[in-house]
C-alpha cells in the first residue's frame, strides 16, 4: 500500500466510524450520557520505510552527499496562521538550496521532499541515513507569542534546551509528529543515548561547526538573526546519529518585517545563498568527509 494510501485511510477510518456511530445512533436511539465510544485502529504499515528522493549532483559516490529537508507538508503546514504557512517557506527555500548548491558543482543533493507532501519526521533522519549522507539539514521557520521576536536561528541536538525558548520551539516542532494525539514516529524520544552516540562519534562536533558557519554566513549576509550562537534543543528531526545535522529556523513567520523576506522571492535567494555558502565552507573544512 502506497504510504499517501495509509495516510489518507487513517484519517477516513476515525470518520468513517463516527459516521457509522451516528446512523447507528439515529437507528437506535439512546438515553443522553448512556455510552462512550472507543474508536481503536492500527496504524497501517508503521515498519514500511519511505521511497528514497532522488539523487541530483554528479553521479560520483565519493562526492559529500547533503539532504535538505523542507519542514513540515502535506496536512501539515507548521507554523503560520495567515496566507503564509511554514511548508511553503520551507520547501521554496529548500528547492532554492538545491539549486545553489548544484550550480557551484562537486556536491550531491536530495531533497526528503520537492512538493507539499507529508513525511513523519522520523522517516527525515531515517532517509539521510539510508543515502549515507554527509549533512542533514532542516529548514523550517517559527512563530511567536510575541510578534516582536524575529530572526533566524540555527539549532543542534541537545538533550535538554538551550533555553527556555528552544524548549518550546522544540516541543512545537516535535508535535508536527501528532495527529490528535496520534504518534506517527517509530522511534522513541531517547536522545540521552543518542546524544552519547553522537560525541563518540565526534558527529556533535560536526553539527556545532557547520551551525557556526550558517551563523556566520547569515550575519554576513545581513539577515536578521534571532541569536547569534547555536542553540540547542531536543529536535527529534536532528536524530541520525552519524550524520552531522543542523536545524535552520529562518524567521518568524508572524513578525510583519521577517514575513516579507520569508514571503519573498528576494528574501528565500538570500536565506538560500547564505546556506549554500556555509554548507560549501563545511565541506571546505571536512575534506574528505
Ligand atoms: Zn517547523
Amino acid at each position: 500500500m502506497s504510504r499517501t494510501l495509509q495516510l489518507t485511510l487513517l484519517f477516513i477510518a476515525p470518520l468513517a466510524v463516527l459516521v457509522g456511530v451516528l446512523a447507528a445512533k439515529g437507528v437506535f436511539p439512546v438515553r443522553d450520557g448512556g455510552y462512550e465510544y472507543v474508536v481503536r485502529f492500527d496504524l497501517p504499515g508503521a515498519n514500511a520505510p519511505v521511497d528514497l528522493p532522488r539523487v541530483d549532483g554528479p553521479p560520483d559516490a565519493s562526492r559529500p552527499l547533503v539532504v535538505i529537508d523542507a519542514g513540515h507538508g502535506g496536512f501539515d503546514p507548521g507554523a503560520g496562521g495567515g496566507a503564509l504557512k511554514e511548508k511553503a517557506v520551507a520547501l521554496q527555500i529548500a528547492l532554492a538550496l538545491r539549486e545553489k548548491l548544484l550550480a557551484g558543482g562537486g556536491l550531491r543533493v536530495a531533497l526528503t521532499r520537492d512538493a507539499d507532501r507529508f513525511i513523519a519526521l522520523a522517516d527525515r533522519p531515517d532517509i539521510a541515513r539510508r543515502l549515507n549522507a554527509d549533512l542533514f539539514v532542516s529548514i523550517h521557520a517559527d512563530s511567536a507569542d510575541a510578534d516582536s521576536a524575529r530572526g533566524a536561528s540555527v539549532y543542534v541536538l541537545s538533550e535538554k534546551g538551550s533555553s527556555q525558548a528552544a524548549e518550546r520551539f522544540a516541543e512545537r516542532e516535535n508535535g508536527a509528529d501528532r495527529v490528535n494525539g496520534v504518534r506517527l514516529s517509530r522511534t522513541s524520544a531517547q536522545v540521552g543515548a543518542i546524544l552519547l552516540d553522537l560525541s563518540q562519534r565526534g558527529t556533535q562536533a560536526k553539527s556545532t561547526q557547520a551551525a557556526g558557519l550558517l551563523l556566520r554566513e547569515l550575519g554576513d549576509a545581513g539577515v536578521g538573526m534571532h541569536r547569534d550562537r547555536p542553540e540547542a534543543a531536543a529536535l527529534a528531526v536532528l536524530k541520525a546519529p552519524d550524520i552531522p545535522s543542523i536545524l535552520f529556523e529562518t524567521g518568524y513567520i508572524n513578525n510583519p518585517d521577517d514575513a516579507k523576506v520569508l514571503g519573498s522571492r528576494q528574501g528565500q535567494q538570500a536565506l538560500a545563498d547564505a546556506a549554500a555558502r556555509a554548507i560549501r565552507a563545511y565541506f571546505a573544512r571536512n575534506a574528505g568527509v
